[in-house]
């Protein structure tokens, strides 16, 4: 059983408490990396860290699904593809839990209903506030909307930079990683994939 620690007084209210094991934790990496975990600028820091870190995983919390789930089938006819362009997000690579920026662009080819347009950018950030790798998050949200939605097709292309590789290892700033994942229309028929790579810039 892990104790936990109350919310004290610079908590503001409302803040989970953080478990003492979740900060000893943090302590003993900042140890690691060389410095002093209980020198002043410090001292909080477990707490903000532990914090951070259940934002930037809250997709665990959720079932990205759940954001298709109301459809609406008065499209007036429209039978072309729907595109969200340049999706910005954020997620980790669950090899080094360093830092994956970039962006998405979700399409889909409907059958006979749409979603409203922002549920796409919520499929993404429930899959990508996990610890991820970008192919496996590409092939996520390709899944999400493929099962969900049933469309005749779904393209999912992401561009992403990966902390762990522009500011260690190899450290080679600028350098862009891009996956796509195709269903249906789109990876059948080279026509429907080649339009739809038109509409997002590629
Ligand atoms: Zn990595």
């Amino acid at each position: 059983m892990s104790s936990i620690v109350g919310p004290d007084e610079d908590d503001p209210r409302g803040k989970p408490p953080v478990p003492a094991e979740v900060q000893d934790a943090i302590r003993t990496l900042i140890r690691w990396a060389g410095d002093d975990p209980s020198r002043e600028g410090l001292v909080d820091t477990p707490k903000r860290v532990a914090r951070a870190w259940k934002e930037y995983c809250q997709g665990y919390e959720e079932n990205p699904a759940v954001h298709l789930s109301r459809i609406f089938e008065e499209v007036g006819g429209y039978d072309e593809i729907v595109l969200l362009k340049d999706i910005p997000f954020q997620s980790h690579c669950e090899h080094h839990m360093a830092p994956i920026i970039g962006k998405a662009h979700i399409a889909y080819l409907p059958t006979d209903h749409v979603v409203g347009i922002s549920k796409l950018a919520r499929v993404l950030h429930g899959f990508a506030r996990r610890l991820q790798v970008q192919e496996r998050l590409t092939a996520e949200v390709a899944q999400c909307i493929w099962d969900n939605l049933k469309p005749q097709g779904v393209a999912v292309v992401i561009e992403a930079t990966h902390a762990c590789m522009t500011a260690r290892g190899v450290r080679t700033p600028g350098v862009t990683m891009v996956t796509s994942e195709m269903r249906g229309v789109f990876r059948d028929d080279h026509r429907s994939r080649e339009e739809v790579l038109k509409l997002m810039g590629n």
